[in-house]
């Protein structure tokens, strides 16, 4: 057994992020400022975005591009069950009713085939996870979009640095939210980006984010400003700081090398596990992708074991190995349980996937040894409690 704890996810931070940081600490300008421009610029670039607004939380971006839509009460914005909460919760802060689609039972993405039966008149938005950093079928997805005149907001929060048939996810058109939490593939500490080729949604969610002043009004203490501004309507308070685009400013050019490390691991996951008939492996999908393996989430086939999923990650724990869980589906918490108006509805393969997967360990600075140790731990895990 491993001597040390293993964590499921850990920030590579190094002297440039750190230097970074200080220096804004020193500088007299902490909060939104220049750093977060440059960073806003870099990510956007990266990603292919025409316009990029940098943010609080992916949770914010969300929220925000959801108002923009101008829901009204009884609108129905259609979502996976296989999500962080935070995609569900802020269609419900928004006044929208959210419709869960049943996933596809191998990449744990939205099945795009079962959407169409859930649209309605009232329907108004699609938002497609790209769960674990896998894209989502986005042509047939953008078809339906467009047969029924839905805006498509991706929830990027896994995808930084995730393609589909060729194009970044952020390119598409269409609206994409990325996530710079501690545990992403590129973290701010806290943060994220909404990014879009849409203008007048880039503004209105940059009006929002900061008291409803106007874009540019962070200029408002520099000597290229003017310590004026206007209020253009009632805003939150969402906005970067310049201590968190620091560290984003030196995550982001080491992005593709921390997609290369977390591929090698993975693979080395896939290789070990594929005789592990308990283990159901992640699923690569038919088309063309670049997998930005934000997670490596097995299903554990717990009808061949004497345990179940959470006391599995529990005997994990044990044998010093972290794991996370990503997720227990939205429908099955509490607050949904009791008021999603469709919770009597089935969605077998989330129920199905809800039940058994876990996240084992994967980050850049994880080395084979630490994969290795993963491997015997959970060989020995299942060899413990085989029926
Ligand atoms: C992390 C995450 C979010 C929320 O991101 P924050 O930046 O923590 O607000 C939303 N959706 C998904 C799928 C996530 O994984």
């Amino acid at each position: 057994m491993r001597n040390e704890f293993l964590p499921f996810s850990t920030p590579t931070i190094e002297d440039a992020e750190i230097n970074e940081v200080v220096d804004s600490l020193r500088s007299g300008w902490i909060t939104t400022g220049p750093k977060v421009k440059r960073f806003e610029e870099a990510f956007g670039a990266y990603v292919g975005a025409p316009f990029a607004v940098p943010l609080s939380s992916a949770t914010a971006g969300l929220h925000l591009t959801l108002l923009a839509l101008k829901i009204e009460d009884g609108d129905e914005i259609i979502t996976t069950p296989m999500t962080f909460v935070s995609t569900v919760s802020m269609i419900v802060l928004a006044g929208g009713v959210p419709v869960l689609v049943d996933i596809e039972p191998g990449t744990l993405n939205i099945d795009v085939t079962k959407i169409r039966e859930k649209i309605t008149p009232r329907t108004r938005a699609i938002i497609p996870v790209h769960f674990a950093g896998q894209a989502c079928d986005m042509d047939p997805l953008f078809a339906l979009a467009a047969e029924f005149g839905l805006t498509v907001i991706e929830d990027a929060a896994h995808a930084a640095g995730s393609e589909y048939k060729g194009k970044r996810i952020g390119s598409l058109d269409s609206v994409s939210i990325f996530s710079f939490h501690p545990n992403k593939n590129i973290t701010t500490g806290e943060g994220g980006m909404v990014c879009t080729g849409d203008e007048a949604l880039a503004e209105e969610v940059s009006l929002l984010k900061f008291h409803g002043m106007s874009r540019e009004a962070w200029k408002r203490f520099a000597a290229t400003g003017t310590p004026n501004y206007d209020i253009l309507l009632p805003g939150f308070k969402y906005n970067m700081m310049d201590i968190q685009a620091a560290i984003g400013i030196h995550q982001l050019p080491k992005l593709d090398g921390f997609i290369d490390s977390r591929k090698a691991i993975a693979d080395f996951y896939n290789r070990a596990f594929a005789t592990v008939d308990e283990l159901a492996i992640p699923v690569t999908a038919p088309y063309q992708q670049r997998h930005a393996w934000h997670l490596y989430t097995p299903l554990v086939r717990i009808e061949m074991l004497t345990l179940d999923r959470d006391a599995f990650m529990a005997e994990l724990k044990k044998e010093n190995i972290g794991t996370g869980l990503h997720y227990k589906a939205v429908h099955h918490h509490p607050w949904y349980r009791e008021n999603l108006p469709q919770t009597e509805q089935s969605l077998p393969n989330a129920d199905y996937a809800s039940d058994r997967i876990l996240s084992l360990p994967l980050f850049p600075r994880m080395t084979e040894d630490d994969a290795a140790d993963v491997v015997a731990a959970v060989k020995t895990v299942i060899a413990r409690h085989r029926k």
